[in-house]
């Protein structure tokens, strides 16, 4: 059995690693790159690999920059069936469509500046979407759903176990066996993004027992991240901070796990926050979709959510939660003077309902901001979260009187001790590569792994091989 890196070595999004064994060539995840828009462009790319020599995926969880080239895979003659957790599946689909979408709508952007003369010849390529909705629904035919820990089999003296990741629903961690006629059986253990433990409705990440060699991600390898109570400590002092001013609060938020966290809070905390006096408006389609899929999926749940689940107000559907589904919809909140909680994408405000929001709330005091994830360079939030008194949002040059609020601590990512946690529970501490995450926090890792357990620790470069065991 041997490894392939192909993404995400070296960076953080674009998780795609090939593997070999069993006589098959398989892919674990085959996600987006993202960032700035050359990185974005490096999306068209060949993918270092024949899409058709591929004979199976393997996908650890449904953010974008894991999955979403799999309808690229599939337009680029990739014909072999997709495995994945159940809620990753459904994930899955929404995921991808919102990725269809936003890529059609850029190519008709960019074809309508060309024929204003505004074009430009080097954006040729962004002329055609990345791939269609056509595209999408014929990879969707290829994914094969299965449960955590259910050992199957994908190929004879090849099978393939996924346990719970918790880091959002439906995650997981990779296992696969191979079992040579003649020799004796060889663990290859890809983590995908772990989750930090009490992270609310998911479980705890599970271990894997034993692995010849593991692909740890490491996004978050050099951080430790603050504890979770003070955070949501922070969280309802700015709703009671915002309810004095009379004031309404705006928070972007991603589609996917961190919507269905704050709910949760929101939920636990409904009396102590005061939060029966608020109209609380989820303006994002795409969040309200995933959270039918989360509903489906209570059975894999923690414990806890389970027994919440069964008292009111229900975790995810409190009695003033507000779903915007039209454009119409989600203007009309803005007349809303004060007294609104508006979550709303994109997470970052670089694009989205958020940004109409922002634009009607930031001029005036009394209103508030909270950010509750990371905010990357260049993205309106970051301009936001790093104090401009003006900013530019849909044409318009907009005041920034609002109070700002970053409450950290709400990430959906392992630090470096959970990291280091997870792996001391795989036997004898096997070798590790790793992957995910810019080179100063895989290092730490690295560093903090060879000190800790003296592992034989590498940091995954791409086009590089790695042979399992021996
Ligand atoms: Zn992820």
């Amino acid at each position: 059995m041997r490894v392939i890196f192909h993404g995400a070595a070296g960076e953080v999004t674009g998780s795609c690693h090939e593997v070999e064994a069993a006589g098959h060539r398989l892919l674990l995840d085959c996600g987006l790159i993202q960032g700035g828009r050359e990185d974005e462009a490096r999306n068209r790319d060949e993918f270092g690999f024949d899409a058709g020599a591929i004979d199976a995926v393997v996908l650890s969880h449904a953010h974008i920059d894991h999955c979403g080239r799999l309808p690229l895979l599939v337009k680029r003659g990739f014909r072999g069936p997709i495995w994945t957790q159940r809620a990753t599946a459904d994930l899955l689909k929404v995921m991808l469509e919102d990725s269809a979408r936003l890529s059609m709508a850029d190519a008709e952007r960019a074809r309508r500046r060309l024929n204003e003369g505004r074009g430009d010849r080097d954006d040729e390529d962004e002329l055609e979407p990345l791939y269609t909705l056509d595209d999408v629904a014929r990879t969707l035919k290829r994914v094969r759903a299965i449960d955590y820990d259910t050992p199957t089999t994908l190929f004879p003296g090849l099978v393939l176990t996924l346990r719970d990741a918790g880091h959002i629903l439906g995650s997981a961690s990779i296992e696969l066996v191979e079992t040579p006629r003649d020799g004796k059986p060889r663990v290859l253990v890809f983590s995908g993004d772990l989750g930090k433990k009490g992270t609310p409705i998911l479980r705890d990440p599970a271990p894997v027992p034993r692995a010849d060699l593991v692909l740890l991600a490491s996004t978050y390898g050099g951080r430790t991240h603050r504890e979770r109570a003070a955070t949501v400590a922070e969280l309802g002092r700015v709703f009671h901070e915002a309810w004095d001013s009379r004031g309404c609060v705006v928070i972007p938020a991603f589609a996917v796990g961190r919507t269905q966290e704050l709910l949760y809070w929101f939920a636990q905390h409904f009396d102590a926050w005061g939060l029966q006096r608020w109209k609380v408006f989820l303006d994002s389609p795409m969040a309200a979709k995933v959270l039918d899929v989360y509903e489906r999926h209570a059975a894999i749940f923690d414990e806890e959510a389970k027994r919440a689940w069964a008292k009111r107000p229900h975790a995810l559907r409190l009695p003033n939660l507000h779903l915007s589904e039209s454009t119409e919809d989600s203007m009309a909140i803005n007349r809303i003077d004060s007294g609104a909680i508006i979550i709303a994408g994109s997470g970052m405000a670089n694009g989205g309902r958020v940004r109409h929001h922002l634009r009607h709330r930031l001029p005036f005091e009394r209103h508030h901001v909270m950010f509750v994830g990371y905010q990357a360079q260049g993205t309106l939030g970051r301009r936001l979260v790093d104090g401009a008194a003006y900013v530019r949002i849909l044409g318009h040059e907009v005041p920034v009187r609002a109070q700002r609020h970053t409450v950290g601590g709400l990430s959906a990512h392992a630090d470096q001790p959970a990291l280091l946690d997870w792996y001391s529970q795989i036997a004898d501490t096997p070798p590790a590569v790793l992957v995910h995450g810019e080179d100063d926090a895989r290092q730490a890792l690295a560093r903090a792994m060879r000190a800790r357990f003296g592992t034989d620790v590498e940091l995954a470069q791409p086009g590089q091989a790695r042979s399992v065991g021996a």
